[in-house]
């Protein structure tokens, strides 16, 4: 496989990185769970879009496409970036696409309560998949499963932004001056 150029990550692309993803936590910890801001209206408007895009193709798979529609944009965000090697901008797709989970999980964890207000007023679609798949009963440890995998998701994506600043600092500079240390020892 051919090695990716991904863009360096200057200290000024890690700071607007690591601002932005303060506020993106500060907006977490401070919103209702699950409901982010900003962020989680374009996720409704997205998953609302999902519902009929994937009913085109088979009614029986719409419930899901709410949940599917949710994930995709994200996803094709993160593609193009990491398409052009922009390691910010693909970090920040994969942080939108784990923190869509948190959503998810919120209305998962409603399957049996259906105590949130849903939009269109139609039928819960986890309600719905759950007892499709006959794992109702499950609906709250399934959605705490969802929140831990995405936080790991969001924290290893810091971990490779910061690994692949670490790795820009090291090559440039110190390569020249360890050719020529070993050339006038
Ligand atoms: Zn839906």
């Amino acid at each position: 496989m051919e090695q990716r150029e991904w863009e360096p990550v200057t200290g000024a692309r890690l700071i607007g990185f690591a601002v932005g993803f303060g506020l993106l936590l500060l907006l977490i910890f401070r919103s209702e769970p699950g409901f982010v801001f900003m962020l989680d209206h374009a996720n409704l408007l997205f998953h609302e879009a999902g519902h009929p895009m994937i009913g085109l193709f088979s009614s029986r798979l719409e419930t899901y496409g709410g949940t599917i529609g949710q994930l995709v944009f994200p996803c094709v965000l993160a593609v193009s970036f990491w398409r052009k090697g922009q390691t910010v901008g693909f970090a920040a797709g994969c942080i939108w696409f784990f923190e869509s989970w948190f959503n998810i999980a919120r209305y998962l964890a409603d399957a049996r309560a259906l105590e949130l207000p849903l939009l269109g007023g139609g039928d819960h679609d986890w309600n719905t998949i759950l007892t499709r798949w006959g794992l109702l009963q499950y609906d709250t440890r399934i959605a705490a499963a969802l929140r831990l995998i995405a936080w790991l998701g969001i924290a290893t994506t810091c971990a490779w932004v910061v690994w692949r600043a670490w790795q820009d600092r090291r090559r440039p500079t110190a390569e020249p001056d360890f050719v020529t240390a070993r050339s006038s020892r």
